[in-house]
């Protein structure tokens, strides 16, 4: 069992160091909504198996899930469609590519590699529109809201769904291309529309390493003591989390910091340590591949002195 005090003091630390190593990186623009958000901003949390949730940094800092949305999304579609359904319309394969890519999709005309890269993504919430209708957004969110253990309920922040919904021709390319080679069966729109809401998804750092912190936890909430997701489902999440979390830069994630995680364009990562915690951490400044410069340093830092280490 972990010690909430020094672990609390960890974190303050670790914010403290790494808070400003943004270096080079630059916060998402290409997401006009995105590009408003203070560059300042840093938040990091630690949720232990036994239910404590600790913080530091900007506690209160608010942002869109963007792809860690993705995480959430292949939970549910698990637990609602089951393995063979959802592996059947998408791999499980690290594509090496940048999340957006169309290359790959256009070589092998096979279906997406990963459900977290946006091809694959798209082709999951159209996938889950289809089988499950109009409510689905609402049975999502409820998932979603259970999973972070939030009790006020998590919401889409209309500004950024908007905004993105605007400004998403490479998602569109991605969408359209997909469904003139029938990689992607589904009405175009509807996917788009749904994959675009989860994105926009409002959470903090805390919601995250609930979350996390839940798939570490064999699919069962830590603070709550609800089960969210069976065994399988945790399983398959991690495993996905291990290989594609962090776009192109999965490998040297792993090397540096050897932990399932979830990356997302706002800044956030959200990270699930089997058998011992669910972290997250926000610090908009992005890398070129797209991961927070301040957020991959934390969670190295925070796996090396809390010897986290698993993959
Ligand atoms: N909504 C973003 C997009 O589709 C998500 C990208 C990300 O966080 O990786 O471009």
């Amino acid at each position: 069992m972990e010690n909430r005090q020094e672990l609390q003091s960890l974190l303050d630390r670790t914010a403290a160091v790494c808070r400003s190593l943004t270096g080079d990186g630059r916060q998402a623009t290409y997401i006009p909504e995105l590009a408003t958000v203070d560059p300042t901003l840093f938040a990091v949390s630690a949720v232990t198996l036994d239910g404590a949730v600790l913080s530091s940094g900007d506690t209160e800092a608010r942002f869109s899930m963007q792809s860690m949305s993705k995480v959430m999304s292949l939970a549910f579609a698990l637990e609602r469609l089951g393995y063979g359904e959802v592996f059947s319309h998408v791999g499980m394969e690290p594509s090496s590519e940048p999340f957006n890519s169309i290359m790959k999709l256009e070589m092998t005309s096979a279906k997406p590699l990963n459900p977290f890269i946006n091809s694959g993504s798209i082709v999951m919430a159209g996938l889950l529109a289809e089988r499950l209708g109009s409510g689905v957004i609402k049975d999502m969110l409820d998932f979603a809201s259970r999973m972070t253990g939030n009790k006020g309920g998590l919401v889409v922040n209309e500004r950024v769904y908007m905004s993105e919904s605007s400004t998403a021709d490479r998602n569109r390319a991605l969408a359209y291309f997909m469904h003139s080679s029938g990689t992607l069966s589904f009405d175009v729109e509807k996917s788009l529309d749904l994959y675009f809401r989860l994105c926009s998804i409002e959470v903090g750092t805390a919601d995250l390493a609930v979350m996390g912190a839940t798939l570490a936890n064999a699919g069962k909430n830590p603070v709550t003591g609800e089960r969210i997701t069976s065994l399988d489902t945790s399983y398959t999440v991690l495993g996905i989390m291990s290989v594609c979390g962090l776009y192109d830069e999965s490998g040297e994630f792993a090397v540096k910091a050897g932990i399932p995680a979830k990356s997302g364009v706002s800044g956030g990562i959200v990270c699930a340590v089997p058998g011992r915690m669910g972290l997250a951490v926000f610090s908009p400044p992005l890398d070129k591949g797209g991961n927070s410069v301040a957020g991959m340093e934390t969670v190295s830092r925070l796996s090396r002195e809390l010897k986290l280490r698993g993959i």
